[in-house]
């Protein structure tokens, strides 16, 4: 019987040089007072896209988590919502009330960028962006140069460049992925342990390579240990060794999700902290540093014998 263990290629970012207390490990929340500020690898801002091909795989859970993971690290953070049929972010982030201006009117000339731009209540350095009203097609004419217009027009703003720039991006291939990930210098591509997601994530890192984006990085979502150890699931290291792309996040299959989906409250909040939450914060923290993490297969200890054994229980 094997079972998957997975290694962070960098020593457990949450990890601090002093053993931890025994009495205190109880509280996982008392874990992230340990951190030290990752260090910011790369240009800033960093503009990073979340994509899949397939839909449904956890690409705005990931966008929405990863995002404030980050901004709760003390990086500035704006994420485009470029989901334009169906855009959903606002609602994950418990922000949609507070979307009035879109792009779409800030190219019309009805307000100026600084309104469209949505501020989370709880994380200030974290910012929305929509491209469109719900439920409306793509505008005219608004493609990747539109979109990239937008990324210089946040960079030179009054108030600074944002470290990262997310971009939720919708699934296919067509014109709405072309141009979510024209601006992008770098990819996160979600998966999930499945054959169509995965051949969708294949051709989509073949999509992202012929853009010129080389840095792709995956998390693997909706993992359930029970299932690979019952070999009802492809495991991580399979996924890896399909897919060929680093290894940014594994986040478990966890109830929670969908409950954080509903209260329009992300995971990544939750106090305890849960494991899907923890997970992706692991993730931004590998993204902010660059890292990534290695699954492995690891052989069960075989079970000690008993007494009995001997007698041939
Ligand atoms: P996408 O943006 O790729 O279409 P979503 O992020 O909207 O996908 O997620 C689709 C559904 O899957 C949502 O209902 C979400 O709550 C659920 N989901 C995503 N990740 C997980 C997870 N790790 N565990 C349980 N449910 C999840
Ligand atoms: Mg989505």
């Amino acid at each position: 019987m094997f079972s998957l263990q997975l290694f962070s290629a960098n020593p457990n970012p949450f990890s601090h040089p002093k053993p931890y207390p025994r009495s205190k490990r109880t509280h996982v929340s008392s874990v992230l007072q340990w951190n030290r500020k990752p260090e910011l690898a790369g240009e800033t801002p960093r503009v990073v896209v979340i994509t899949s091909g397939k839909g449904g795989v956890g690409k705005t859970t990931t966008t929405a988590n990863v995002g404030l993971s980050l901004a709760r690290l003390g990086f500035s953070v704006v994420a485009i919502d470029a989901d334009v049929g169906l855009r959903n972010l606002d609602l994950l982030l418990g922000l949609e009330s507070r979307v009035n201006y879109t792009v779409v009117e800030v190219l019309n000339g009805d307000c100026r960028l600084d309104q469209a731009l949505v501020r989370d209540k709880r994380w200030s350095n974290f910012e929305l962006l929509c491209i469109s009203k719900p439920r409306s097609k793509l505008p005219i004419g608004f493609g990747g140069k539109a979109l990239v217009w937008l990324v210089d027009a946040l960079k030179a703003r009054e108030g600074g460049s944002p470290d990262f720039i997310i971009i939720d991006c919708p699934a296919g291939i067509d014109a709405g992925f072309i141009t979510a990930i024209t601006p992008a210098n770098e990819a996160v591509l979600v998966t999930t342990p499945d054959i169509t997601s995965l051949r969708d994530a294949d051709r989509v890192t073949g999509l992202l390579e012929c853009d010129g984006i080389r840095d792709i990085k995956m998390i693997v979502n909706r993992v359930r240990t029970d299932m690979i150890k019952g070999e009802d699931m492809m495991s991580v290291l399979d996924v890896q060794e399909m897919l060929g792309l680093a290894l940014l996040g594994v986040i478990p299959e966890d109830s929670e999700v969908i409950r954080s989906t509903n209260r329009g409250y992300p995971l990544v909040l939750n106090n305890p902290p849960t494991l899907a939450g923890l997970a992706f914060e692991q993730a931004a923290w590998r993204l902010v540093e660059q890292d990534s993490m290695k699954a492995v297969m690891a052989e069960e200890e075989p079970k000690k014998r008993g007494f009995f054994s001997f007698f041939g229980g």
